[in-house]
């Protein structure tokens, strides 16, 4: 705690006497979390306007709101009435469930629109770009006490500083329009206009934090997306991201203790126009498995002349400012440390696993080869993905260097204590990484049941996209996950006979272990670029799957796993459509959790099962093949799967099929024979 407040007080000294002009973001940044309030005026039937929201300040008195020298806002006290229609139809379903669950209040259906309305006692909208009713100062009471009280307020919704967006608007794209509305209703929510990012508006409400095991949450209102709807664009196209991040060089050096120092240089390659403020997604924090909050401190961000850039950090997201505007690549240097390498429940290991560990754009920008130096004290040994350029020994360190020469997403890195059994099987070396233990003949097993499934899914998926492959023991129960070259699975694979307990949860490891292969394909060598497509790598690595059980356990093993998915999905479509099934949200309702699940795997990889039905093996296979081959290391969307197919298929339009059974809400019949 201590560092964090010298390390970051230090800086933001530091990026003050550098860059004292406006692109200085974290001066910015702090205005804005500081605003200042104009003397109130008292208002009365003052209308504002934004998108597909009319905020309504019947009476009441208002102030507006300034920070770094311009007017951004107005915050209002009194009685007012917001009002916010969709006429997004994929949204419509899951609109009505959740007005009502999230914020008491029922969708009205008018014509094609869903209305949303619900009075209000307080607005803080901030602005970029959007005009706002000039305010005549002076004839009102002072707000600053009621706004302090809102602040705190609101400062328990566990949202990314309203400020990141607004200075991203305000620097790089001013004439974009972009809004952030905090409402204080009877169900608090906040509306977010946002042209330059998401191209997106929403309106989210909040759930609150109903567990007992982190104590620092107590209090925290969780966002839940009640409607979102696309601002001047297709929902069903790419979403162009405002950079990739093309390359992470990384070197992690495991400390006493929990404690690490990670230095980070990643190249930025912009997108379109130039633009000095760049935001990434980086972790302020992890929980451990006892509640305890793990910081990531942020030491500093250099360009690579060596020279501090001016950054605010806070709430998983980080802002950058560099001097001037670019749009050719360059390269930054982060320097984080922190007791971020916690012991799940004491055991003798700890990963970085797939949330943001280093500085990182959304999904669609996500696009960066690796070269990874980890140094872990003895008896440690450490894994990344990606081929080893060395093993070696440094003093008390096991030190592992790798390089991954395709864009990936979702880096990793693991330690701990491992027995290891490496084989190479002609093309491809799998590594098998027992928690603290080796068991050789279970690690053989394990390895040539890999190499089988990935020999079965080569013809109609192409090559295995990577030279190492490495199957690590993770010491829980029941999961499995595959991050790029890596799968990561709990220990009942590892010994299936071990306890009740084990064997209960290993039954489907056949299935497991189909399935996280296919990952390398489904989510690797084709990537989601968002979570509305991640039935791209999921429902597609489980459909995948059901042909390794096919040819491992014959037909019926087969039918019944169709049938599984056909019996779970029925009751979730109702609920949204699959590219909507991370946006389920019933607070205390557990269901939410399974229907995304049912919709994103089982009515996925079901439509998948379907079509398979429908069109036979040869096109079916045909269909799987020119996904991995025409979009290899690309980003894949559903529109550019209904293209594919329809090119398979003899130019019959698919995208009807995917209208109806993907973005909307029908469960296709599977064909008769
Ligand atoms: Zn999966």
């Amino acid at each position: 705690m201590r560092r964090s407040l010298i390390a970051s007080s230090f800086t933001l000294l530091f990026s003050l006497s550098l860059h004292a002009d406006s692109t200085n973001v974290a001066a910015l940044a702090e205005a804005y979390e500081h605003p200042a309030l104009a003397p109130a005026s008292k208002v009365q039937g003052l209308s504002i306007g934004i998108g597909n929201m009319t905020f309504e300040l019947t009476s009441g008195s208002a102030s507006a709101v300034s920070a770094g020298g311009q007017i951004v806002g107005l915050y209002f006290v009194g009685s007012g009435k917001y009002t916010y229609q969709t006429a997004e139809s994929v949204e419509a379903p899951l609109v009505v469930l959740e007005s009502k669950k999230i914020l008491g209040r029922t969708a009205e259906k008018q014509g094609d629109a869903l209305t949303i309305q619900a009075d209000f006692t307080e607005l803080y909208l901030l602005t970029g770009g959007v005009p706002l009713p000039d305010l005549k100062a002076g004839d009102g009471e002072s707000l600053d006490e009621r706004f302090k009280k809102h602040q705190e307020r609101f400062a328990h919704a566990r949202r990314r500083p309203s400020s990141h967006l607004l200075i991203r608007q305000r620097l790089d794209r001013p004439v974009s329009p972009v809004a952030v509305a905090e409402i204080d209703a009877a169900e608090a929510a906040v509306y977010i206009y946002d042209t330059v990012e998401a191209k997106s508006e929403a309106l989210v409400g909040f759930t609150p934090y109903r567990g007992t095991a982190i104590r620092e949450l107590s209090g925290a209102w969780f966002p839940a997306i009640v409607s979102e709807q696309p601002v001047g664009r297709n929902r069903r196209s790419f979403v162009d991201p405002a950079y990739l991040l093309s390359d992470l060089d990384y070197t992690l050096t495991a400390g006493d203790g929990d404690s690490a120092t990670l230095s980070v240089t990643e190249t930025i390659q912009p997108r379109s126009m130039p633009q000095d403020a760049y935001r990434f997604n980086l972790l302020s924090n992890v929980w451990d498995t006892n509640g305890r909050s793990r910081e990531f401190h942020l030491l500093s961000v250099k360009d690579d002349a060596g020279h501090d850039m001016a950054y605010h950090f806070a709430k998983n997201s980080l802002l950058v400012g560099l001097p001037q505007k670019t749009n050719v690549p360059f390269k930054l240097h982060f320097e984080i440390t922190g007791d971020f390498l916690f012991h799940p429940h004491g055991d003798s290991f700890w990963e970085l696993g797939t949330e943001p560990w280093f500085p990182q754009p959304d999904l669609n920008g996500q696009y960066y080869t690796v070269h990874s130096l980890v140094r872990v004290k003895q008896p440690y040994t450490a894994f990344a993905p990606g081929d080893t350029i060395a093993r070696t020994r440094e003093g008390d360190f096991n030190v592992v260097e790798n390089r991954l020469d395709k864009p990936v997403q979702f880096a990793v890195v693991l330690a701990g204590r491992y027995g290891v059994s490496e084989e190479k099987h002609e093309d491809i070396t799998i590594r098998v990484a027992s928690y603290a233990g080796q068991n050789d003949a279970a690690l053989k097993q394990l390895s040539n049941l890999a190499y089988k499934m990935i020999k079965f899914y080569e013809p109609w998926l192409g090559p295995f996209p990577f030279k190492e492959f490495n199957i690590i023991e993770i010491h829980e129960l029941g999961y499995g996950q595959a991050p790029p070259a890596t799968m990561f699975i709990t220990k009942e694979a590892f010994n299936p006979i071990s306890s009740q307990e084990n064997q209960i949860f290993s039954k489907g490891i056949n299935h497991r272990f189909a399935h996280e292969i296919a990952h390398q394909y489904w989510g690797h060598v084709v990537k989601m670029g968002s979570v509305e497509e991640q039935w791209i790598t999921e429902a597609f690595a489980e459909y995948s799957s059901s042909l390794v059980i096919k040819k491992l356990k014959g037909d019926g093993a087969y039918a019944s796993m169709i049938s599984t998915w056909r019996a779970n999905a029925n009751d979730a479509a109702k609920v949204a459509p699959i590219p909507l099934a991370n946006r389920i949200t019933i607070p205390n309702d557990r269901s939410s959790f399974l229907d995304r699940t049912f919709l994103i795997y089982d009515k996925g990889a079901y439509v998948l099962a379907v079509l398979h039905k429908q069109v036979g093996d040869d096109k079916f296979f045909t269909f799987m093949r020119s996904l991995q081959g025409i979009f290899a290391w690309k980003f894949l969307t559903t529109r550019d799967i209904a293209k594919v197919m329809q090119k398979v298929d003899d130019g019959k339009d698919y995208v009807p099929f995917f209208e109806r059974y993907y973005w909307g809400t029908e469960m296709p019949v599977m064909p008769k024979g």
